[in-house]
């Protein structure tokens, strides 16, 4: 039911804010509190149909717009961005629930793919060969390739919106966002600083939602790409609907990342870090730490000081200092992630740090204290599937072979990191890891703006990775001409 105390969100097409045609509304929460900050509206096909309209007519102009006035237009929103990078964060820690220091790390990769994207006259210059035959050259030139849509997942409000639209533009094209209707809010901010940028109307819209605004976007015949992020069955789903309809589509998917501790390992660094990759922002990332492979002989070692450093952690509303580990983002995932670690108990894992005994997890708010399980193997549920929450596995192998077979027995293969001082180790985990994403002596190996997001396997489907050169390559499509001089 609506509540009317609280602001319903509007939809941005053609650089108005309207209401969407159906009066169908979801809550949107503050995780930490539970209380309803607003409402999003569930979109329907006639809503989306407009929105892709306008946004192919606003692509007639802006595809001759001159690149360089488009990335000044970049810099411009980039400035903008930095100015408001609290407010930004501060909106992020309220729809989200993670901490301030890390929403304030979230605004930063937004910000570093605006950046990116403002080298757009280089990124999208051609090649030439001046003399293929005797009087003959050729050379490729960079168009850009119509309406782009963008579907984004709940946990990086800002980052993840960023990995799509900057680039998108830049290049030339208009672009329809359908933001998560978990955490919608951040997506208005980022268009009404679009708007002070001065971009001119249709090129950036957003239409709220769910599966309605999704389907109508993979359908639309007047949309030539999709870029998807979020779990794994909506991906392969997005995936395989969209390139049905002979699109190009790009979508990043769930993930279960392993990280490997070997003997040599500086001990105290990798608890650290894995504590952090592990905990961080709930356990909520794609590049979450949530399986450690750990080599018996310092096993002991390495939980006792894991352990003890989650016992430290702070939990509570990320809005406040010093809190390190907020909310999930939904009772319902609560629900689910307390499931999952009675399932590991019934699987017969040992429990040795229990999450739901934290005072945080009897607030209000949706809190599970950090949750650690030792002696897992792969054939136990909460080994297999992506709990997206803060609950780690430890499962304790012979040597590195044995950590390798384990990690590549996961259809998942987004990120690993391997924690060592030996480079023969670390040339044998970088040949023969199945992960896009390879950290040594670090936790989460996140690529930044200018390399590609390049997960493997399950985690990803289609050829061009979202962000680098890869991105600049998704978003355009190539002309070749020979020619002879006569
Ligand atoms: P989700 O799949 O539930 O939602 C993602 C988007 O898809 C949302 O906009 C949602 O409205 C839409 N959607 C959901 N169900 C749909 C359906 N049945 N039909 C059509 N559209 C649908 O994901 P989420 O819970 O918001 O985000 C968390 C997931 O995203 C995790 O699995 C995480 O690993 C993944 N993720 C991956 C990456 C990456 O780079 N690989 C990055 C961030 C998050």
């Amino acid at each position: 039911m609506l509540n009317t105390d609280v602001k319903t969100l509007k939809n941005y097409v053609g650089g108005k804010w309207i209401e969407a045609k159906s009066d169908k509304t979801e809550s949107v929460y503050n995780p930490a509190t539970g209380e309803v900050i607003a409402e999003v509206p569930i979109s329907s096909h006639e809503d989306i149909d407009h929105a892709v309209q306008v946004a192919s007519e606003a692509f007639r102009e802006w595809k001759e717009v001159p690149v360089p006035k488009r990335a000044r237009i970049l810099f411009k929103y980039q400035q903008l961005l930095v100015e408001h990078w609290d407010e930004l964060a501060e909106l992020i820690t309220i729809e989200n629930g993670k901490n301030m220091k890390e929403a304030k790390g979230e605004v930063q990769r937004g910000i570093e793919n605006v950046e990116f994207a403002a080298g757009a006259p280089n990124l999208m210059m051609g090649e030439q060969l001046p003399s293929i035959a005797s009087g003959l050259e050729s050379g490729v030139y960079r168009y850009p390739i119509g309406v782009v849509g963008g579907i984004t997942p709940f946990n990086f409000p800002m980052m993840v919106p960023c990995w799509m639209f900057p680039m998108a533009i830049a290049t030339g094209n208009t672009f329809v966002l359908k933001p998560s209707e978990r955490t919608p809010l951040l997506a208005t901010r980022l268009a009404e600083l679009l708007e002070e940028s001065g971009l001119p109307d249709g090129v950036f819209n957003i239409v709220h939602g769910a599966h309605d605004v999704v389907n109508g976007l993979l359908d639309h015949k007047k949309v030539a790409a999709i870029s998807f992020v979020g779990s794994q069955p909506v991906a392969e789903y997005v995936y395989k609907r969209g390139t049905q309809n002979l699109k190009r589509v790009q979508a990043l998917a769930g993930a279960k990342n392993h990280s490997i501790v070997l003997s040599d390992a500086n001990i105290d660094n990798a608890s650290t870090q894995i504590l952090n990759a592990a905990f961080g922002s709930a356990g909520e990332r794609c590049m979450a730490a949530s399986v450690v492979a750990v080599e018996e002989s310092v096993a002991n070692e390495f939980i006792d000081q894991l352990v003890q450093k989650a016992n430290d952690i702070t939990i509570g509303n990320g809005l406040d200092d010093g809190v390190f580990l907020g909310p999930l983002i939904r009772e319902q995932h609560k629900e689910r992630t307390l499931s999952y670690i009675e399932t590991g108990e019934k699987e017969g894992a040992k429990l040795i740090r229990d999450g739901r005994t934290d005072g945080y997890a009897q607030e209000k708010g949706y809190f599970v204290g950090p949750t650690i399980f030792d002696n897992v193997t792969t054939s136990m549920k909460i080994w297999q599937d992506e709990i997206f929450a803060p609950v780690l596995s430890i499962v304790r192998v012979k040597d590195l072979n044995e950590a390798i077979d384990v990690t590549n027995h996961s259809p998942f293969a987004n990120g690993s990191c391997l924690f060592t001082r030996d480079g023969g180790s670390v040339r044998q985990f970088r040949e023969t890891i199945d992960a896009g994403m390879l950290g040594i002596n670090i936790g989460v190996p996140a690529p930044m703006a200018f390399f590609p997001f390049s997960g493997w396997k399950d985690s990803f489907y289609g050829d061009l990775h979202a962000n680098g050169k890869d991105g600049v390559e998704f978003y355009t499509r190539k002309k070749v001409i020979t020619t002879r001089w006569v």
